[in-house]
């Protein structure tokens, strides 16, 4: 008994030892729930990612914690969410001079900060309710993978690093790791929290919310669009600031589609 008790155990060790051999020996990227870049296992250990759940304080609803959004640096919007030459941009770009503080948007947990091409230096904050915030072309880190910031606190100096075109921040926003338009929590213009963040349960439930009322096309969006002459699917996802992709979901139809003069197009 005790004998085959043992061999159990031995046969299990090398189970283990195998496994985890493999994982060093490789050290592949893997693809992590909830993340928006593979990352090598070490990775996942030098950065303490839980992978089981979080340790946030659950009884804080979504809009609660979005209500207490800090804008990461106080200037103008040179380029807004939404789709650009020919493809969408997942966030705002902000005019900053190399050297301006950027400030986390949210408390939460450094998961990344370090060098990806196009990002430049990036950071990456993990926030509760599986919010992530990007800051990205940074010129100096000031914070480490692993730390912990609070809302406000200096994360980086702003730069030009990646691909990037003069200095600038380059701010995203992801819940569930789908980017969301910045300007749905912060009216811009008012430099002030919008009223429907407070109530919402999600950043989807805001965008549903906030699509209808034009929040930043400055005209309502319609359910359905009637197809005018000269209108092309690129033309109506810039007027509405949607993605095509979006559209041709929503309306099961094809990028390659052509548009009749008339036809109601659904947008939401
Ligand atoms: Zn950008």
């Amino acid at each position: 008994m005790i004998w085959k008790l043992g061999l159990i155990s031995f046969l299990l060790f090398i189970g283990t030892i195998s496994v985890r051999a493999q994982y060093i020996n490789t050290d592949e990227l893997v693809i992590v729930p909830g993340e928006f870049l593979p990352l090598s296992i070490s990775e996942i250990e030098k950065r303490g990612i839980n992978l089981s759940g979080s340790s946030y304080d659950q009884s804080l609803t979504t809009g609660i914690m979005l209500s207490k959004f800090q804008f990461p640096v106080q200037n103008k919007i040179i380029s807004r969410f939404g789709p650009r030459r020919g493809r969408m941009h997942n966030g705002l770009d902000i005019r900053s001079a190399t050297g301006d503080t950027i400030r986390a948007a949210f408390e939460g947990q450094v998961i990344s900060s370090r060098y990806y091409y196009g990002f430049g230096n990036l950071i990456i904050i993990q926030h509760e309710k599986n919010i992530k915030t990007f800051y990205a072309h940074l010129s100096k880190f000031i914070v480490k993978s692993g730390s912990r910031v609070n809302r406000g606190e200096p994360i980086g100096r702003a730069g030009n690093t990646g691909r990037s075109t003069g200095s600038h921040l380059h701010f995203e926003i992801r819940e569930n790791n789908h980017p969301y338009d910045p300007e749905l929590i912060y009216d811009y213009k008012l430099g002030e929290i919008r009223n429907d963040v407070e109530s919402v349960k999600s950043l989807a439930q805001l965008q549903r919310r906030l699509i209808p009322k034009g929040y930043s096309v400055n005209e309502g969006v319609p359910q359905y669009y009637t197809v005018r002459s000269g209108d092309s699917l690129w033309r109506i996802s810039r007027r509405f600031k949607m993605s095509i992709n979006h559209i041709c979901n929503v309306n099961h139809i094809k990028e390659s589609s052509v548009l009749k003069v008339g036809q109601a197009l659904k947008l939401y």
